[in-house]
């Protein structure tokens, strides 16, 4: 199938109860059995079924069987938010004294989170993204995944997915990636060699910001090596599921960061005009990019689409259909950028991206407050810089928006 009706028919229970085209939200906590042998053979993973909903649940099984098919996973795992996804992710396989090697262009969330474990022992080399030199320099025996996104937040770099891959597989780790910005829409890193996919469903997937939620899919072709990840070691004999196995057993179900069935049922809903939406708000932000670039010299626009950016190249040859939905602007000042904010009619000024609605914010006093100095440069991220999450509206209504904030300032 192709991509938008693998959206709508891939990995859906055909099979629902009554008929359901969607399977319901089955709101409960926890589920009976008829048996106590029944309950006891599900707790020990020897039978099918469902017994409470931090470890599982219909409508969040549902919603994770449509996005594993999507990303061509052998599984995936709904949290309740993209950093729980992202801390599951890492955490599953990195303990006291292991390193992580990461590129240094990343959302301010997931820096604040590799600061916190370093709590726990766990210490994360930043590196110059596509810097294969530096890169390669940072990795040494005890590193134990690599880290990157796609299209970093915000500085709009592109990481060369294969390449990365590549170089992690040479020295035995496997390499997690962060694509929340490009979606599968773009990109099924999967398939350019990533071992495990993670996405902030708040965004694109779930489409119009009603719920919190995160997803982390396992390509399940990394060969966990008993020695070098030593949490893994009780799980190997599980083949390609070592890893989810370990983690639904594990972590995930003991630090308690569920889905809840709602949220699941309002990202079934959204994922099905993922397609539809990306491709227009890619095509806006396309349009939008060019029209500041073109008319505003004193500006920096800074989008994947344009040649002007350092990553056009590697955008071009490896996303599909467009260069994604966020642009950046640099206009000069903090005060212009505030101004500029503040003119703005349409776009609302909040802190998110991948919604219906135009977003704008000015990343270095919000999501990126509580990074340093230099980890704020090294993300992209400087004080007259507003960043765009563009909508799905007219283009020529955005255009125009613009326009006359711009005048303001
Ligand atoms: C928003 C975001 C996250 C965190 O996701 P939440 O759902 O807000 O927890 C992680 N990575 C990127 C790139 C994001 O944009």
């Amino acid at each position: 199938m192709n991509f938008n009706t693998a959206l709508l028919h891939e990995g859906v229970d055909k099979k629902e109860k009554f008929g359901a085209t969607l399977t319901p939200i089955y709101q409960s906590s926890a589920f009976y059995q008829q048996t106590a042998d029944n309950l006891a053979g599900i707790f020990g993973n020897k039978a099918p079924g469902y017994c409470y909903t931090r470890v599982a649940n219909p409508t969040i099984s549902a919603f994770e069987n449509r996005i594993n098919k999507l990303e061509g996973g052998i599984g995936t795992i709904a949290a309740a938010s993209g950093m729980a996804a992202l801390f599951n992710a890492v955490t599953n396989i990195v303990r006291s004294g292991d390193e992580i090697v990461s590129s240094a262009s990343l959302y301010g969330g997931t820096i604040d989170l590799f600061r916190d474990l370093e709590a726990f022992g766990i210490t994360t080399r930043y590196v110059q993204n596509n810097n294969w030199e530096q890169i390669e320099a940072a990795i040494n025996d005890k590193t134990r995944l690599v880290f990157a996104e796609t299209i970093g937040n915000p500085s709009l770099d592109v990481t060369d997915i294969d390449k990365l891959a590549e170089l992690a597989h040479k020295h035995g780790v496997p390499l997690l990636v962060d694509n929340t910005c490009a979606t599968p829409y773009l990109i099924k890193v999967l398939e350019h060699g990533a071992d495990i996919v993670i996405n902030s469903s708040s965004k694109y997937i779930n489409g119009s910001s009603n719920s919190i939620s995160g997803v982390l899919t396992d390509s399940g072709k990394f060969k966990w090596d008993k020695e070098r990840y030593p949490g893994l070691a009780e799980y190997v004999k599980f083949g390609p599921y070592a890893y989810i196995a370990k983690l639904r057993n594990g972590l995930f179900r003991n630090t308690g960061a569920c889905l809840s069935p709602q949220t699941a049922f309002l990202n079934s809903i959204g994922l099905e005009t993922l397609g539809l939406r990306m491709e227009r708000e890619c095509s806006n932000a396309d349009k939008l990019a060019h029209f500041l670039e073109d008319n505003y010299k004193d500006f920096t626009v800074n989008y994947p689409g344009l040649e002007s950016s350092p990553w056009h190249e590697i955008a071009k040859k490896e996303l599909k259909h467009g260069y994604g939905a966020i642009i950046t602007l640099r206009v000069g000042s903090k005060e212009k950028a505030f101004k500029l904010l503040d003119s703005l009619n349409i776009a609302y000024r909040l802190s998110n991206i991948g919604d219906t609605k135009t977003l704008v914010i000015h990343p270095a006093s919000t999501i990126s407050l509580h990074s340093t100095k230099q980890q704020q440069e090294d993300a992209g991220v400087f004080d007259d810089l507003i960043r765009i999450s563009v909508g799905i509206e007219d283009f020529e209504d955005l255009r125009d928006d613009f326009i006359q904030a711009i005048k303001k300032i």
